[in-house]
């Protein structure tokens, strides 16, 4: 993947760091998402893991998915709302969110504000799995689940 990072790297404005470019999110599949960029900020094979920094513009999200692996998560910027199994949750900055394995869970800015988020993950990792239409079904089933779903 990237080559190995200068060993200090600015800060520059929210969401930006020198030398870290900006992908598209899931650019290999066609999950659906909406308005969401990626930057790897760590990955060296020295680590075994990743960090990178996701961020959903206003009104966007995340793809719905689980995998084996799981992802430990930071809220770095904005507002929003995240799903992890059935339960939905407000976050916001500093937040800590673990996501277990094959748990469904899915991350939605607000309205108004961006959601930038650290996901840290195993470099090594399964393919993310999306829902079939029953399970869908049955999660939407759950309290608060559908209107989350359907975004907010
Ligand atoms: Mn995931």
């Amino acid at each position: 993947m990237s080559h190995d990072p200068k060993a200090f790297r600015s800060a520059q404005g929210e969401g930006r760091w020198e030398g870290v470019d900006i992908l598209t999110y899931k650019a290999d599949d066609g999950a659906p998402f909406k308005d969401v960029t990626r930057q790897v900020l760590f990955d060296s094979p020295a680590l075994g893991c990743e960090l990178r920094y996701f961020e959903v513009a206003p009104g966007g999200h995340s793809t719905l998915e689980r995998h084996e692996h799981v992802h430990a998560v930071m809220i770095l910027r904005g507002q929003g709302q995240c799903m992890v199994g059935g339960d939905v949750r407000d976050v916001r900055e500093r937040d800590l969110i673990s996501i277990p394995p094959l748990t469904w869970h899915q991350f939605r800015a607000s309205a108004t504000e961006p959601l930038g988020f650290l996901c840290m993950v195993n470099r090594e990792r399964d393919r993310p799995q999306l829902p079939t239409g029953a399970e869908l079904d049955a999660m939407r089933r759950l309290p608060g689940v559908a209107r989350f779903l359907d975004g907010g």
